[in-house]
């Protein structure tokens, strides 16, 4: 069933990861990045939409130069909350990553099929290395493994929403991670 507004404006969401909590885990990751990737061509790819404010908030962060680019995949049908495994590319890059450092910005890896669809079609590209940076990691509810190189917080197996992640479009707004409270 999908979100009406009228639920959504009654909707109660408990909060999970606090405002605080998340500024000062991005900001640990993006020095650690900024380290790691010191001197080196880095390129931020965000999947679109849930890893936008994810990314906003970590370049803000990166003491070191970058570009970013976006893709956007669909694998969730509206009212399903759960990927069935057939992830579509609906926005590719527009830049040449041939050669370059690649850093994929996700906000949260659930059964890993989405990441797993994009590295595959990221690595045809020739990157001269691929690697992926996860704000929330639900490891319980994996299906296919993927390689994690930097994971914000790892969560329970809860829907949540919030700091990009929406349930039906609503609640990316929220500057906290919430569970929907039923
Ligand atoms: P996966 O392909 O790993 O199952 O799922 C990845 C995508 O599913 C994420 O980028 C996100 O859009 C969505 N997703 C997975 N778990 C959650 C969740 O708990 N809340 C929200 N809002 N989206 C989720």
């Amino acid at each position: 069933m999908v979100t009406t507004l009228d639920q959504a404006i009654n909707q109660t969401i408990d909060t999970l990861i606090s405002e605080s909590e998340l500024k000062e885990r991005v900001s640990q990751l993006a020095a650690q990045l900024s380290s790691d990737y010191a001197s080196q061509d880095l390129m931020l790819v965000c999947i679109l939409r849930g890893g936008v404010v994810f990314l906003t908030d970590l370049m803000r962060e990166l003491t070191i130069p970058h570009h970013i680019d976006f893709m956007a995949v669909s694998s969730y049908r509206p009212g399903v909350r759960e990927s069935d495994g057939m992830v579509r590319i609906t926005l590719d890059l527009l830049t040449d990553i041939q050669g370059r450092n690649v850093l994929l910005v996700e906000d949260i890896v659930d059964t890993g099929y989405t990441v797993s669809r994009v590295l595959d079609l990221l690595s045809t590209r020739s990157p001269a290395s691929l690697r992926v940076c996860c704000l929330l990691d639900k490891a319980e509810r994996r299906k296919v493994e993927v390689p994690i190189d930097y994971v914000g917080f790892q969560i329970p197996d809860k829907f949540v929403v919030g700091y990009g992640l929406d349930m039906d479009e609503y609640w990316r707004n929220l500057s906290y991670i919430g569970v929907v409270r039923i």
